[in-house]
């Protein structure tokens, strides 16, 4: 008698561990985590970047763009989105001013 006959299950093997999703670009798992969200990003980037963290090794990515680093992405993101914000604050204090300076002419 074998004890082999019990593990007779021949349907495939799923271990399931997190979703199965872009392959780690460090160990090449398809197994990840979805990461924190890099609230500072804002919903604008969500579009941009979608940290994920690998089931496997631990490696936090971005499933948008995985073979990037992603502290410098999510640091050049920040930059960029808040940049925008900050050129359109700028834009509406020097429209303030200009009209500022054009009605106190006088
Ligand atoms: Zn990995």
């Amino acid at each position: 008698m074998s004890r082999y006959a019990e593990d007779d299950d021949d349907r495939p093997r799923r271990r399931r561990r997190g979703a199965r999703d872009v392959p780690c670009p460090k160990c090449g798992s398809e197994y990840s985590f979805p990461g924190l969200w890099p609230w500072y990003l804002g919903t604008v980037g969500l579009m941009f970047c979608r940290a994920v963290v690998c089931a496997d090794c631990g490696h936090e990515f971005d499933a948008k763009k995985p073979s990037a680093d992603l502290p410098t992405r999510k640091r050049n993101l920040a930059i960029g989105i808040n940049g925008c914000g900050l050129l359109g604050i700028l834009a509406v204090f020097g429209l303030l001013a200009l009209w500022l300076t054009l009605t106190m002419k006088r």
